[in-house]
């Protein structure tokens, strides 16, 4: 990607750089310009305002809390010498009961200091009593190291902390398992290494008295499911040594803390959430970047139709599906394919804003949410600055995931020094460096989360000053509705951390490998709940276990495959063609959308193109090329119901809850322009119908209904695909999940409602709560869904309401005005 392609599409710059009085200062540590004066003059420098809402998140005060009387003095000394004078409230009470032996989740802000709630009770027991030990779980191997580093730090005899990951050398992991006492691993080393190797564990697993979950919300959707199990398994091996270790987790923000902390652990959970930490005064700002005129938007003509439209000859109404391709989230933002109307690209919106703040001498944070996007904002900043200093482009670097330690500790350090004054990032500094401490964070697209939200916006303020934090919207549904009801963001709870230990795609593989570690008892069937017997007789019927008076045996010599991250169909292989090297692996069930021929593919931050995909050998062949387009696979659907689990008779609307069968075809792919979104064309391909049996949530409606709404016969198409594509961008709202976790599809009659109808289901073999949870609030769901559509100024639709990037059929037929009248039958119909 050159950055010309930058400002070659739409002209001059939205402002002159060189009219900065402070566009020449060499900005070190110190203080910024206020807020509220910064985001005067950034949001004065356009013709319109693109500010839409202005919230004040007010300073708060620290609540100190004594140290807890059982702390021993050797501790309280240490944490003193790593300057913790006292602990917060919250840590103080997290800490107290855990040290009861209650399980706990402390639940509070970014930089809240929640590892002290964990450390205080675990380091605490390790001093009393010399056999004690602590197994410690991260999401990510950075993180056990950062943490690692911290419990070192602090230099209690005889505790000797270490991180068993796959990166220990072998010559390590015996030492360790005989004779560290705070164990750092992560859920895949568990479930790989620890848990089939128990009987080399006895020691630590015997005198197990806590196991720590740091950033317990990472574990959602089907990967939580799994590591609730992985954690199943953990207590059941500790009950066969006669330990019940004390579970604590750390949670960022959410929704339910406990409920989704005792759902993860499958024990009662307490959760602490009053944060008591100090915290400087935040200004937010929400920010639309503008509509360009129309004669500016990219030229990009109308996409050819897909295909068809999905509907199989058995329907006689039209269905539009639009897959969930659950790992292929667009790589960069954009995707108003057809559409005349436009908004001026988020990318370039914070690209200029970076600019704008760097050139004040603030210190700012920009997350994107692709890496390559970041690189396009990284990239458009440091032109923009060097054009007005010669220079000062230098002051801003890209970040992305996969550095090493080194390479994150000099970034801290650079940005800590002032010699760098912006960075933009992806998500990956969610996890593992320690940037707190910035005047201004931009955050380029909602994160998919308020719990991501906050968590990023959290990144703003050092030492208790006041800082900046901007939303800038991107052009879809969700963005669009939020930064026009700030109530969404600054008024709601964070959402609720969604999982389903019952799914039994999950639930059947994790009973194998326990069967595996020991024969499974009929005890172990309530420990691995609902759904436990039957996926058990499943796998005694399928021969993968034999029963016996003791209990259920593994039949197999081997061990079962099973991927904590990846589901659905076995893995595919990305392999380098010139050098044979294996760059990593793409589970099947994406592997269509993301690894087909010509797919551009990003591995740790370096892109590659696809030659060829081989289904049968089960491997993609790429080679290093980074064109200047992104790659988006579309595909047709058809959908089938298996079983209703639960359904709202509501008079002309029907609500239901249930499995269905999806099948679905990746038929082509479309090239798009990484900087505009402009697509560049659409090329067919040649890949095999795949199954899907998942979850779904559906409404029907009567025909007589619509009709007397207004929607006439030939529009009850478009209506309900309008409102089918909003319900999707609007679900995120109400669970952990993003619209590629989710897949859809609407018809006028259904061959199994026979009556028109709209269906949201789970990307994930077996679902994944999301449905489930779009179910159990679908009132509100579809309330906020009614109100983005019916709220946006566009004429048609348009990718802030009912367009989707996604779409299996080229966002087409698409009626706004009737998705309305749909959403208001349903809304009038459904109780509360
Ligand atoms: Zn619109
Ligand atoms: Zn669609």
């Amino acid at each position: 990607m050159t950055s010309n392609d930058f400002s070659s599409a739409r002209g001059t710059p939205r402002h002159d750089l060189k009219s900065s009085p402070a566009a020449t200062v060499s900005a070190g540590p110190g203080p910024g310009p206020a807020p509220a004066d910064l985001l005067r003059r950034l949001r004065a420098r356009g013709a319109a305002d693109p500010v839409t809402h202005v919230e004040r998140v007010p300073a708060r005060a620290g609540v100190p809390a004594p140290w807890p009387s059982w702390a021993p003095a050797e501790l309280r000394t240490a944490f003193t010498g790593r300057g913790v004078v006292a602990p917060w409230q919250h840590q103080a009470e997290a800490a107290n009961l855990a040290y009861e032996g209650t399980h706990v989740v402390v639940a509070t802000g970014t930089a809240s200091g929640k590892s002290l709630a964990y450390q205080l009770p675990a380091l605490a027991t390790l001093l009393a009593d010399p056999r004690a030990t602590v197994l410690y779980l991260a999401p990510t191997k950075a993180l056990a190291a950062d943490q690692l580093r911290a419990v070192a730090a602090l230099e209690l005899e005889g505790v000797r902390p270490a991180c068993y990951d796959g990166d220990t050398p072998r010559t390590e992991r015996e030492w360790i398992r005989r004779h560290s006492r705070f164990v750092l691993t992560n859920p895949d080393m568990l479930h790989h290494g620890i848990l089939p190797g128990h009987a080399q564990w006895s020691g630590l697993l015997r005198r197990l008295a806590y196991v720590v979950i740091d950033e317990c919300h990472t574990y959602r959707g089907v990967f939580g499911s799994h590591v609730a199990h992985v954690l199943r398994r953990l207590r059941r091996q500790c009950a066969r040594f006669g330990a019940t270790p004390v579970f604590v987790l750390a949670s960022a923000t959410s929704g339910d803390p406990a409920t989704a902390a005792g759902r993860l652990t499958g024990l009662p959970v307490t959760a602490v959430t009053e944060d008591a930490s100090p915290r400087g005064g935040v200004t937010f700002a929400l920010w639309e970047p503008p509509l360009l005129p129309p004669d500016s938007g990219s030229s990009s003509p109308v996409p050819p139709q897909a295909t068809g439209d999905g509907s199989s000859p058995s329907e006689p109404g039209r269905a539009t599906g639009d897959g969930s391709s659950r790992s292929a989230p667009p790589q960069a933002t954009g995707g108003h394919d057809e559409l005349r109307q436009v908004r001026r690209s988020a990318l370039r919106e914070t690209a200029d804003l970076l600019a704008d703040t760097v050139a004040e001498g603030v210190r700012t944070l920009a997350f994107v949410r692709s890496r390559k996007g970041a690189e396009v904002v990284a990239a458009n900043a440091r032109r923009a600055l060097d054009d007005a200093v010669p220079g000062l482009g230098d002051r801003v670097a890209a970040y992305r995931g996969g550095y090493l330690r080194e390479e994150r500790r000099e970034l801290e350090r650079a940005l800590l020094h002032g010699d760098l004054l912006g960075l933009a990032s992806t998500n990956a500094l969610e996890l593992g460096v320690d940037l707190v401490g910035l005047d201004a964070v931009l955050i380029c697209g909602y994160p998919g989360t308020r719990a991501s939200l906050w968590q990023q916006a959290g990144r703003a303020g050092r030492s208790g000053q006041e800082a900046l934090a901007v939303l800038v919207a991107r052009d879809d549904p969700l963005d669009t509705y939020l930064v026009h009801h700030p109530e969404a963001i600054f008024g709601a709870p964070v959402e609720a951390t969604v999982l389903d230990p019952a799914n039994p795609y999950v639930l059947a593989p994790q009973l194998a490998c326990a069967a595996v570690e020991a024969p499974l008892t009929p005890a172990d069937l309530a420990l691995f709940g609902e759904g436990a017997k039957e996926a058990v007789d499943e796998l005694v019927a399928a021969g993968a276990l034999r029963q016996r008076p003791t209990g259920w045996y593994w039949r197999h010599r081997e061990r079962p495959e099973v991927d904590l991250r990846g589901e659905g169909g076995a893995p595919v292989a990305v392999v380098e063609s010139s050098t044979g090297r294996l760059l990593g692996t793409v589970d099947g069930g994406s592997s269509h959308f993301l690894l087909h021929s010509g797919a551009v593919y990003l591995h740790q931050g370096v892109s590659y193109v696809v030659d060829q995909l081989d289904l049968a050998d089960g491997c993609a062949l790429v080679h290093a090329e980074e064109p200047d387009w992104s790659t988006h696979a579309r595909d047709v659907t058809d959908l089938s119901v298996v079983s209703v689990r639960s359904y709202v008779d509501a008079g002309p609307v029907g609500m239901f809850l249930g499995e269905v069968d999806v099948t679905s075809q990746v038929v082509s792919y479309q090239r798009r322009r990484i900087a505009t979104g402009e697509v560049i064309d659409t090329r067919p391909l040649d890949l095999p119908t795949r199954e899907l049996r998942t979850v779904a949530v559906w409404f029907t409606l009567s025909p007589q209904s619509l009709a007397l709404a207004g929607v006439q016969p030939a529009d009850v198409p478009g209506a309900l695909h309008a409102a089918e594509h909003a319900a999707i961008g609007l679900l995120p709202l109400m669970a952990t999940c993003d619209r590629w976790d989710i897949g859809g599809l609407s018809t006028a009659l259904h061959q199994d409602t026979e009556a028109p109808t709209v269906f949201v289901y789970d990307g994930h073999p077996g679902g994944a709560g999301f449905a489930e949870r779009a179910y159990g609030t679908a009132a509100a769901w579809l309330r906020a869904t009614r109100d983005a559509i019916a709220e946006c100024g566009c004429e048609t639709g348009c990718p802030s309401c009912v367009q989707s990037p996604k779409c299996g059929n080229g966002n087409n037929p698409l009626s706004k005005p009737d998705a309305i009248r749909v959403l208001d039958v349903v809304l009038t119909n459904l109780p509360g």
